[in-house]
């Protein structure tokens, strides 16, 4: 028998960790920009800023603060393209040191260096997957940005990659309708379209967003054992819209994407958005359950991994059996000198932002 005020352990089934700082006084443009330009003049400058040191500042502040409201386990999306090889080391030590399960990917992408980069990043994830196949918490997957920032070849060879690895390929999908127009413009139906078509994502992949799917796109996803990651506070605040038609499917979970991993939070801001567009805000226990049913798929299981609250507070975690939180705090490692080292790598990092043009 679970002793009082235990509860399932919480997955945010995507993320990026790259992200942790952002709260720390990320320069945002006002008024809010369409989708497509706050990816070039905020997230497309800050990935090409990071550097080792603001990527672990980040990594540990958005892991510990996941850990700290029972969340267990980050399916992560990582891109750093000023420096891609070994990237992916640096989150897995944030996760082991503190004690998270994780399944990482390089987000493959074409953006900025053309072929060269999408293979760099292939490279990336192929070295961490065979790294880690079968360690017991921290995991690797193939990552692609999304369909409109990649060319038909590099989806390929991003399906035949995991496909070899035996691991699921996570992307990007339909989160604004330009992803869409892309495809169109390519000579294919719909982004996804594309991604089945090039035979890119294989049975189990992860697919984020999916706000512009059609109820028939959902159900294909779905028959091909396609995961579909909603995220209403991302969705609400980059104003891409509302994921309706993700009811359509039984594998949908929930994610950040990049916001702090506190689950309750999220799902209290589905409930929210639902409500406002005219949606069951029930739906949201359904998405927090897929979470662990993807985690578990992923991992063989989530044995071990234990989340005890007394009222809204989260005292004790455990992952794979190992002790992570005791008496709300941290049990490998200090919040405070982990929120110093963020404080230190922020103004750096957004410094270096700055002289990176649009
Ligand atoms: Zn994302």
């Amino acid at each position: 028998m679970s002793p009082p005020g235990e509860v399932p352990p919480e997955v945010d089934a995507h993320t990026h960790l790259y992200s942790g700082l952002a709260g720390l006084g990320l320069p945002t443009p006002s008024p809010r920009p369409s989708f497509p330009e706050i990816l070039r003049t905020v997230w497309w400058r800050l990935d090409r800023a990071l550097d080792r040191a603001s990527l672990r500042a980040s990594a540990r502040l958005a892991v510990a603060e996941g850990l700290l409201a029972g969340t267990t386990t980050f399916f992560d999306h990582h891109e750093s393209p000023a420096w891609i090889e070994g990237s992916l080391d640096v989150l897995a030590e944030a996760c082991t040191e503190l004690g998270a399960r994780a399944l990482l990917c390089y987000g493959v992408t074409e953006r900025n260096g053309g072929d060269d980069e999408a293979r760099r990043g292939l490279d990336e994830c192929a070295r961490f997957c065979a790294l880690h196949r079968g360690h017991p918490t921290v995991r690797g997957a193939v990552g692609l940005h999304a369909s409109f920032t990649v060319s038909d070849a590099t989806l390929r060879r991003a399906g035949v990659l995991a496909r070899d690895l035996g691991v699921p390929v996570h992307v990007h999908v339909a989160e604004d309708p330009c992803d869409d127009e892309d495809a169109r413009a390519r000579g294919h139906g719909s982004a996804l379209d594309r991604l089945l078509g090039l035979d890119a994502v294989p049975w189990g992949s992860v697919l984020a967003h999916g706000v512009h799917l059609s109820t028939e796109q959902v159900e294909r996803c779905a028959e091909r054992g396609l995961w579909l990651v909603q995220n209403p506070r991302s969705n609400a605040h980059n104003g891409v819209g509302w994921a309706r038609t993700l009811v359509a499917s039984p594998r949908v979970a929930l994610g950040t994407d990049g916001f702090r991993a506190d689950m309750a939070e999220e799902a209290a801001a589905f409930g929210a958005e639902a409500l406002a567009h005219g949606d069951d805000p029930r739906r949201a226990r359904a998405l927090v359950d897929g979470g662990r049913a993807l985690a578990a798929a992923v991992f063989g299981g989530l044995e071990g991994d234990r989340v005890v609250r007394v009222g809204d507070h989260v005292v004790e975690v455990d992952v794979a059996g190992a002790p992570v939180v005791r008496g709300g705090t941290l049990v490998r490692a200090s919040l405070a000198s982990i929120e110093a080292e963020a404080r230190r790598e922020a103004p750096r990092l957004f410094r270096r932002m700055e002289e990176i043009p649009c």
